[in-house]
């Protein structure tokens, strides 16, 4: 059977962190959670007579940072117009959107090419069953990320959408809240017709989406069934999509300069200025990382993704043995926030509480199972793990004396496997290292259990 290739590029929207809109200085802040229309002006509800003010500059910065991350080359010393996009519908009162040229171009992240990165504002909000339109997002400050259509599967696409948040999370770029990111993405099945999918809102709906999306176009090319492009909406509850309308060219927008704003300027001067202010990036701290303390790539992938979750392993890493906390954070940590859809900085833990808790981990004085406990304890309760473990009698069996009285009675009571492992059956020390582990009732270290049996019975 022929393998049919997945194509799929996307166009990423984020909302821009910043206290003020784009055209005017109505507050951003609580847009969602403030009455409907209560942060608006005549600029941003589009009043007749109304004239928008010019970009602030801090805004098309953080564009400018954003591009860089994403290792594309900023347009310098070029007027970058804002464009009028026409198009009618009751969450745009001037029946247009403000979109800029590219401020951006030629990028690259995860292996996919960026082709542009331009600043737009946010449309209102209209809802199609109750007909109410709000416009207190009116005008609030997007990016829009335009990818090729370098995507092969769904996963790479959230693989891709994962580096991009840690990106916008690191330089404090971008807004968190629900709603605050927008994906279009079109996919097709290579030589078939192309289908957007549009208006999908959040980075998580983009996998289910485009998964969707690629099952239902390769049953259809699979029985045989010709279709065309079109633009398909995504229904996040039901995991699906639906027709919507036939394809727009990108001239049914009639695109002009917008003459009340001054296009935009950006200096090689600025961008250094800008350039010089950004932190170091998960793409960098991941390399970093992984030769400072001799992780492995994927351990610093994993702790790079959230930059407080990268500076804590970095403070627990002078205090305890690295290659286990990277391990641990990675893999435990990891499992038990992301089973609560919880991020480090949400979960209250401090980098000392986790030192802490890898500590007793590194020094075996807890098992990885006991370990594990304490962690779900303190996300669940807030039970600060060494305490913890001390009040349970948890820290009872470790290493020194205590674990060796019993291996010593372990190998007295039985007398037969301990011969047998000295006349070369090594499956004689899993047995006694089980009979250690019952009688510590699991709160040894098992590879501690075995090393101590071995020495023990190296002896007799
Ligand atoms: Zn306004």
């Amino acid at each position: 059977m022929v393998k049919l290739k997945t194509v799929i590029g996307t166009e990423v929207h984020v909302q821009l962190a910043s206290a003020s809109k784009l055209f005017c200085s109505c507050p951003t802040e609580k847009y969602l959670e403030v009455p409907a229309n209560s942060l608006v002006c005549p600029t941003c509800s589009g009043q007749p007579g109304s004239k928008p003010a010019g970009v602030n500059e801090e805004i098309l910065g953080k564009v400018v940072q954003i591009a860089l991350a994403l290792s594309c080359k900023v347009v310098t010393n070029e007027p970058i117009y804002v464009r009028r996009k026409h198009y009618f519908w009751p969450d745009l009162p001037s029946g247009y959107q403000r979109t800029s040229l590219p401020v951006a171009i030629d990028g690259e992240l995860a292996g996919v090419r960026i082709r542009e990165c331009h600043l737009e504002e946010d449309p209102g909000r209209y809802d199609l069953r109750t007909g109410e339109v709000d416009y207190n997002r009116s005008g609030i400050p997007l990016v829009e990320i335009v990818t090729d259509p370098d995507f092969t599967s769904p996963e790479h696409a959230r693989q891709f959408l994962e580096e991009l948040g840690a990106i916008l999370e690191y330089l404090n770029a971008a807004r968190v809240e629900p709603g605050s990111t927008r994906v279009d993405a079109n996919i097709s099945i290579e030589g078939h017709p192309r289908i957007e999918v549009k208006n999908i809102n959040s980075f998580k709906g983009v996998v289910t989406a485009l998964s969707f999306e690629e099952t239902r176009q390769r049953n259809l090319v699979k029985h045989g069934v010709t279709y065309g492009q079109e633009t398909r909406h995504f229904d996040e509850g039901r995991g699906i999509t639906i027709g919507l309308r036939r394809k727009e060219t990108a001239d049914d927008y009639r695109y002009f300069p917008d003459p009340d704003i001054p296009p935009l300027i950006v200096t090689p001067a600025m961008v250094e200025k800008l350039a010089k202010q950004m932190p170091e990036l998960p793409r960098q701290k991941r390399a970093r990382l992984a030769k400072q303390y001799g992780i492995t790539a994927e351990e610093a992938y994993a702790i790079c993704l959230e930059q407080e979750y990268a500076d804590a392993f970095e403070k627990i890493a002078k205090k305890t043995d690295a290659k286990i906390a990277a391990r641990l954070m990675r893999g435990m940590l990891k499992k038990q926030l992301n089973w609560r859809n919880r991020s480090f900085k949400q979960s209250k833990l401090t980098p000392e509480l986790l030192c802490e808790l890898l500590q007793m981990l590194s020094t075996s004085e807890v098992t990885e199972k006991v370990g594990e406990q304490l962690l779900i304890e303190f996300l669940d309760h807030g039970r600060a793990p060494r305490a913890n473990a001390q009040k349970q009698g948890l820290l009872g069996v470790h290493g020194g004396d205590e674990l060796l009285a019993v291996v010593e009675k372990v190998i007295a009571a039985n007398p037969k496997p301990a011969a047998d492992f000295a006349s070369g059956k090594p499956e004689a020390l899993h047995f006694l290292a089980g009979l250690v582990m019952r009688e510590t009732k699991g709160m040894a270290s098992p590879t501690q259990a075995q090393e101590m049996l071995r020495k023990a019975l190296a002896k007799k």
